[in-house]
C-alpha cells in the first residue's frame, strides 16, 4: 500500500462521504481494467490519478493514429514507436503518480487467460470493445464475486452498468445473448465522438472509487445510458431484472468463462484489422522470429511484439504470447492466410 499523502488528495478527502478512510481503502485498492482504449485510458488514468494503489492494464493492441482524437494516454511518439497500449499507458501513468503499482499486460482476454488476467481484483473495468470479452468477464465476477463495471461508447451515445454479483442485475440479466458479429454497431462502422468516451469513462471511474471505498448503498440495478448528441441523461431501473436472476447470476452457468462459447478470430473495432488467437498460448521467440522475417522486409522489434509489412498496406504484427493481428484488412479469411503464409501456423 502506498503512503496515504493527505495534502496530494486533500480535496478529495475534504469529500465526506469518501474521507480519509475512503481514500485509504482506495490507496489498498487492486484494479483490473481490461482494455486501454478510449474507455480504459479514461479510467486507468482517473483511477491512478485518485490514487487507488494497484492498477493492471490488460490490452492487445497498439496505439494509432486514429485513436488519438479519444485515447487520452497516448500520443504520437506512442504511434510512431509502436509500443503496445499497455505498456505506453504505464509508463505515463508512472509520470502522472510514482506511487501507484502499475501492471501492463500485454494479452487478449479469452476463457484460456482469464483466470490468470482477472485473479486478484476488487473491481473489474470494463474497456473492452467486444462482448465476448464482456461476457468473460461477467462469468468471471459472477463466480468469484468480484464487482465489476459494463462500459460502452459508441457515435455520441454511453451506457454504463455497475454489477455487485448476489445483489444486483449482471449484464446477462440486462443482455441474455451477446449480439450476432456484424449486427450492432461499432466505432468503425457508427464512428464515435471523443466526448462520450470521456463521459463514459468517467462514470465507470466514479462507480469504481465507490466500489473500492466501501459505499456500495444505491449502488448497481441502474444502467446509466446518454447520448450526449440530443442532450439525453438517464438511468433504467433493472430491480425487476435483478430479482429474476439469469443463469450465470442465479445457476452458476459460466459458458464464456469456461470456454463452451469462444472465439477465434476478431476484427478490431476502430481500424482494418483482424486479429488471430492461437489454439494454445504459448511463448514465442520474437528474437528468433525477427531474424526470419527480415526476409520479407523491414522488422520493427521491440520486447512485445515483431511487425513487418508482409505486402503493400498488410502489416503483420505478432505478440509475445502468440497472438497475431493483421492490419491493412478487414478480412478474417485473408488474415488467417497472411499467418498459415508468414508464420506456418
Ligand atoms: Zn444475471
Amino acid at each position: 500500500m502506498q503512503p496515504l499523502d493527505s495534502e496530494r488528495y486533500s480535496r478529495q478527502i475534504r469529500f465526506q462521504p469518501l474521507g480519509s478512510a475512503g481514500q485509504t481503502r482506495l490507496a489498498m485498492g487492486r484494479v483490473v481494467v481490461v482494455g486501454c482504449g478510449a474507455l480504459g485510458s479514461v479510467v486507468a488514468m482517473a483511477l491512478v490519478r485518485a490514487g487507488v494503489g494497484h492498477l493492471r492494464i490488460i490490452d492487445r493492441d497498439v496505439p494509432e493514429l486514429s485513436n488519438l482524437p479519444r485515447q487520452v494516454l497516448f500520443d504520437e511518439a506512442d504511434v510512431a514507436a509502436g509500443i503496445p497500449k499497455a505498456a505506453a499507458a504505464k509508463q505515463h501513468l508512472q509520470r502522472i503518480n510514482a506511487a501507484a503499482t502499475v501492471e501492463a499486460i500485454v494479452a487478449d482476454l479469452s476463457a484460456t487467460t482469464a483466470e490468470n488476467l482477472l485473479m486478484g481484483a476488487d473491481v473489474i473495468v470494463d474497456g473492452t470493445d467486444n462482448f465476448e470479452a464482456r461476457f468473460i468477464i461477467n462469468d468471471f465476477s459472477c463466480r468469484d464475486r468480484v464487482p465489476w463495471i459494463y462500459g460502452g461508447a459508441i457515435g455520441a451515445e454511453g451506457r454504463v452498468l455497475t454489477v455487485l454479483p448476489g445483489q444486483t442485475a449482471c449484464l446477462r440479466c440486462l443482455i441474455p445473448e451477446p449480439p450476432a458479429a456484424g449486427v450492432m454497431p461499432t466505432c468503425e462502422t457508427a464512428g464515435i465522438i471523443g466526448p462520450a468516451a470521456l463521459v463514459v469513462g468517467a462514470v465507470e471511474s466514479a462507480e469504481a472509487i465507490k466500489v473500492l471505498s466501501g459505499i456500495t448503498a444505491g449502488l448497481g440495478n441502474r444502467l446509466f445510458i446518454c447520448d450526449l448528441w440530443a442532450g439525453v441523461w438517464r438511468t433504467i431501473d433493472l430491480s425487476a431484472l435483478a430479482a429474476e436472476g439469469c443463469p450465470t447470476c442465479r445457476g452458476n452457468d459460466f459458458p464464456w468463462l469456461e470456454g463452451r462459447i469462444s472465439g477465434q478470430t476478431a476484427v478490431i473495432c476502430g481500424r482494418a484489422a483482424v486479429q488471430v488467437s492461437p489454439a494454445r498460448n504459448e511463448a514465442i521467440d520474437l528474437i528468433g522470429l525477427a531474424t526470419r522475417l527480415k526476409t520479407i522486409g523491414i522488422v520493427t522489434a521491440n520486447p512485445w511484439l515483431v511487425r513487418v509489412e508482409v505486402e503493400p498496406g498488410i502489416q503483420l504484427s505478432v505478440f509475445a504470447d502468440g497472438r497475431a493481428i493483421v492490419s491493412g484488412t478487414r478480412e478474417e479469411a485473408k488474415a488467417r492466410a497472411i499467418i498459415a503464409r508468414y508464420l506456418g501456423a
